[in-house]
């Protein structure tokens, strides 16, 4: 028996896939570097709010998200029409490319960046065009020359995610300002907290000038909320309000939208562990500089491998050995900055694939490096 039709691009999608052993409750403990999430545990007023929410759930969550949206339009000094707040910046991702999807609609945005771009293009019937990275980084020419009157959405993730580089802000101003004004532009910011290089770009005050912009923020990483599914957008009071319509209602639960609140109001506590994050990121990569690799600047709660064809190889090394990572086949390898003893685990782990791989070319007299170089 035939199963019933449905649209041809479900077929083109790939199933979700969780990393290997990291849900499996009964595994030797595996570190999990694959997601970019917090390594810390929730902080007690966090935990609390979360309890204190619990009591409430035989109620639908306030649909507007009220007491989330003042406490972010506080903390930005904007008014709550210009912020949207959804079940993590991923689903008003997906609001954004839904918002567009007219028939012939493209979207250009980077290659690699951000793996769930492509999907949430395909779903929306949003035909997509990849720009590739030029050294590891958005080359904003290179996508400002593929911008058509078909294109309708621009996204720019900065840091991009999977290799941590940024953007500075008189670049990612000037592109702004070559994009058409009927053409959004969505900048993803969702390691925006992580950023320590002064000259990188924070989106939000390009808002005011430019009604086509938004820009996007999460809880999930530097406030440690990624179980809680919540994210916001800021942008011109228009986009704001067709957005939220875009939006499912009531997709911010209650716990969420408490638990969002009680992380704000907690703010100077989180950011001092995200500089332990940041201290650790320039150990980590220091050390793996140390060892030969080579790894981009990253702004980001992560560390990029550009592995080109041995990425997959490296991934099951890693994921044989208890340390789950985030392999891009062809491209790199993404791994997260954990506690500092995960990261030592990892940085241990990639050592010892390294003198295997010299080994292995000894013969020859190569380093992984050599064979890069002869290549290029
Ligand atoms: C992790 C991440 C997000 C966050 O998604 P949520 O749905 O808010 O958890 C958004 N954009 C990028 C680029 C990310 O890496």
């Amino acid at each position: 028996m035939s199963s019933p039709p449905l649209r041809a691009v479900l077929g083109t999608l790939a199933s979700y896939k969780p990393s290997d052993g990291l849900y499996a409750s009964d595994a030797a403990r595996t570190c999990p570097l694959s997601a970019n999430e917090s390594p810390h545990d929730p902080l007690p007023g966090i935990a609390e709010a979360i309890a204190a929410a619990g009591a409430t759930v035989n109620r639908y969550p306030d649909p507007g998200c009220g007491p989330l949206i003042r406490a972010l339009a506080r903390a930005h000094g904007i008014t709550e029409d210009r912020i949207a707040v959804g079940a993590g910046s991923l689903s008003l991702l997906q609001a954004l490319f839904q918002a567009v999807a007219d028939p012939g609609a493209e979207a250009v945005y980077a290659w690699p960046s951000f793996e769930v771009y492509p999907a949430l293009a395909a779903l929306a019937g949003v035909e997509s065009a990849r720009v590739p990275l030029t050294r590891d980084a958005h080359d904003l020419r290179a996508m400002a020359d593929r911008i058509t009157p078909r294109t309708r959405l621009v996204v720019v993730c900065n840091p991009n995610n999977p290799t941590g580089t940024a953007l500075g802000f008189d670049e990612l101003r000037a592109f702004v300002e070559s994009v058409p004004p009927t053409c959004l532009v969505a900048v993803d910011e969702a390691y925006h907290e992580y950023v320590r290089d002064p000259a990188v770009a924070d989106a939000l005050p390009l808002c005011d000038a430019h009604p086509n912009l938004v820009v996007l923020r999460t809880f999930s990483k530097a406030y440690g909320l990624a179980g809680l599914r919540t994210g916001y957008l800021v942008g011109s009071a228009p986009i704001v309000e067709a957005l939220r319509k875009a939006c499912l209602p009531y997709a911010v639960s209650s716990v969420a939208q408490r638990a969002a609140v009680a992380a704000l109001g907690l703010g100077g506590e989180l950011m001092r562990r995200v500089d332990d994050t940041v201290a650790e990121r320039t150990r980590v990569r220091d050390t793996l500089v140390g060892q030969g690799w080579e790894i981009p600047d990253s702004q980001a709660n992560f560390v990029w491998l550009g592995l080109g064809p041995h990425a997959e190889d490296f991934g099951v090394w890693c994921a044989h050995r208890g340390v789950a990572v985030r392999a891009f086949p062809d491209m790199g390898v993404r791994v997260s900055i954990g506690s500092a003893e995960d990261n030592d685990r990892f940085l241990t782990v990639a050592d010892a694939w390294r003198s295997s791989r010299q080994m292995a070319t000894a013969g020859a007299g190569q380093t992984l490096r050599d064979r890069k170089a002869a290549r290029t």
